[in-house]
């Protein structure tokens, strides 16, 4: 008999509980990708992502032509796609990852009702995406952990399922047709240093990592220059990395550095059972403050300015201009930037995900959006009206300066941390460099905050 292994966000070979599962039923399996346009037309795939998503269908289907396999691509409706490949392969099962959002709850749920009128099952797999699945531990009143800290400490007392290796073969019938594979040349719009794609990439990176980065990852990670994070984010989102497998090889190393890297993937994991059990939080507040936020119109010269770079605060544009070439941007500029559009420019925290949503690589609706939320303070954030102020920020993340004046190359001649507040300098001396004004008084955006949110 034959299955279908239907790859979304897990576009990988090793530790693939799908795909070993279907191999272990059947002669044979189909590995299928089906390019879906309603993730599309929702305005999800980005350049940057679609790109990156073209290296992760190639190397995957290399990776399963090294075992005698091949990778099917199709485009449409899913449920009419594995439907159709499923009559072709005269396959009588379907194998796939466990989604989190509302889109890939509803996609399955169809799934699950098309096959059953077939006579066919659907199989669904647990922690393919996250480490633990959502769900797997819950606080005694509620279906989701709401706080991180209870979080941390439940998910870390849980076990991690075991990892599994990559198959040896794979068998796939010749006669199941395939799309050409998409192809990042054919793709426009692209950051121009954006990263490769593809699990090859990705476990040479993460083996880079295991070698060079995590053991320091605690002091470091923090600073914006030092280029001391994993950057492993796309290939977790596009799931070319499994958590699971990245859990255990990271707590095998029994390193400070390490159990940091870990308390980051379990924030992963943490937003992915807020989305699961809350999948509204993709466009509604997770918890309402009562904010009438600056429309779009009246704050469009302020939107404008933020998203190319150009608010006169060289740590903000330094982060924006950052997304804008590479398709990521560092933790803590992500941080300090949604706060800055959030309270300092009173900005509805949708307007900025939407714009990193369009142009990161890893974009993901549950890190991105509720981690907008959280530094709006609509999410989970225990402090919702903490204000990042981007000057101190900059002066202890960038102490020296040098974050800003790799991607302001407009302020490289000012020395030092003097680059963070070329306001200061005297009139002539300000003059010599083209950068713009602050767009506006970081006093005035605390005061307005403060009054939205009824602050004394
Ligand atoms: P590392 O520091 O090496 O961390 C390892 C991994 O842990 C990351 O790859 C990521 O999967 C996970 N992780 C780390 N921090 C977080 C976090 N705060 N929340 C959830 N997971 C985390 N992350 C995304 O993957 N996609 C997004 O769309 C996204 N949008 C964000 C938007 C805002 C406003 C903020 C503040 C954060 C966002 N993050 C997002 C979280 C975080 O910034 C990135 O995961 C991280 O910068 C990726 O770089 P890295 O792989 O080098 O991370």
């Amino acid at each position: 008999n034959t299955s279908v292994v239907l790859f979304t966000s897990d576009l990988r070979v090793h530790d693939h509980p799908p795909l070993r599962a279907a191999l272990a039923r059947a002669d044979a399996v189909v590995p299928l990708f089906v390019k879906d346009p309603a993730i599309e037309a929702i305005g999800f795939a980005g350049p940057n992502r679609e790109a990156f998503l073209a290296d992760c269908l190639a190397d995957l289907d290399r990776r399963l032509r090294d075992r005698g396999g091949r990778l099917v691509v199709r485009a449409g409706d899913p449920v009419d796609e594995v439907r159709a490949v499923m009559r072709e392969a005269d396959a009588d099962e379907v194998h796939m990852a466990a989604g989190v959002s509302r889109y890939a709850q509803t996609r399955e749920r169809r799934l699950h009702e098309a096959l059953e009128a077939d006579g066919h099952r659907l199989h669904v797999h647990d922690a393919v995406v996250t480490a633990l699945p959502p769900g797997a531990v819950t606080p005694t009143n509620s279906d989701h952990f709401a706080v991180f800290t209870p979080y941390l400490r439940r998910w870390s007392a849980q076990g991690v399922r075991p990892v599994l290796g990559a198959p040896r073969t794979v068998r796939v019938p010749d006669h199941v047709r395939s799309r050409p594979l998409p192809a990042r040349d054919d793709i426009t719009g692209i950051s121009p240093g954006l990263a490769r794609g593809g699990e090859s990439e990705g476990r040479r990176r993460w083996q880079a990592w295991l070698r060079d980065g995590i053991d320091r990852y605690g002091e470091r990670h923090d600073d914006l220059a030092g280029d001391a994070t994993s950057k492993l984010s796309p290939h977790l989102h596009f799931g070319t990395l499994s958590c699971a497998e990245l859990v255990h090889r990271a707590r095998a190393r029994a390193t400070p550095g390490a159990e940091d890297f870990v308390r980051q993937l379990c924030w992963r994991d943490f937003h992915h059972q807020v989305l699961a059990a809350r999948p509204r939080t993709a466009t509604a507040d997770y918890r309402t403050r009562g904010d009438r936020w600056r429309s779009p119109e009246s704050a469009a010269r302020d939107i404008r300015a933020w998203q190319e770079g150009r608010t006169g605060y060289p740590i903000v544009d330094a982060a924006m201009r950052q997304l804008l070439h590479e398709g990521w941007m560092h933790n803590r500029g992500r941080l300090l930037t949604a706060s800055f559009l959030t309270k300092t420019l009173y900005v509805d925290w949708r307007v900025g995900a939407r714009h990193f949503q369009r142009l990161l690589v890893d974009g993901d609706i549950a890190n991105n959006q509720l981690n907008w939320q959280w530094m709006a303070g609509t999410g989970t954030d225990s402090r919702p009206n903490r204000v990042l102020n981007p000057v101190l920020q900059a002066k202890r993340y960038d102490p020296e300066g040098a974050y800003v004046r790799r991607w302001v190359p407009e302020l490289a001649g000012l020395p030092g941390p003097a680059v963070h507040e070329p306001w200061k300098l005297p009139g002539p001396e300000r003059e010599r460099y083209d950068y713009p004004e602050r767009i506006l008084e970081l006093a005035y955006g605390l005061v307005r905050f403060k009054r939205a949110r009824g602050i004394d």
